[in-house]
């Protein structure tokens, strides 16, 4: 994967629609281990997706980002590493261009 200076930016104009759309096609059923819910999409205060990090313990500079759902039943939870959905939309978009 490529990564350039402008990924961050990018990453933070990613629409919810998009992240479902990538969770669709990429992981398909949204159904909890629970049984009883499904995975859904966390949505921040300014309704776009909610983006939370981890900083890699090897790289303090390094921080990993993610898109993240929870169940709508026992609220377990699911990280989307940002990056694979950022790449995901640059390659979606280049099919889009030819
Ligand atoms: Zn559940």
């Amino acid at each position: 994967m490529e990564y350039t200076s402008s990924m961050a930016v990018e990453t933070l104009q990613i629409s919810d629609k998009d992240v479902n759309k990538y969770i669709n096609e990429r992981i398909g059923s949204n159904a909890c281990p629970c049984g009883s819910g499904e995975f859904e999409l966390i949505i921040d205060s300014e309704a776009t997706p909610s983006v939370m990090t981890m900083k890699d313990v090897r790289d303090e500079f390094n921080e990993h980002w993610f898109f993240w759902q929870a169940c709508n039943h026992c609220s377990q939870s699911k990280m989307i590493a940002a990056s694979r959905v950022w790449a995901w939309i640059k390659e979606q978009n280049s099919k889009n261009v030819d």
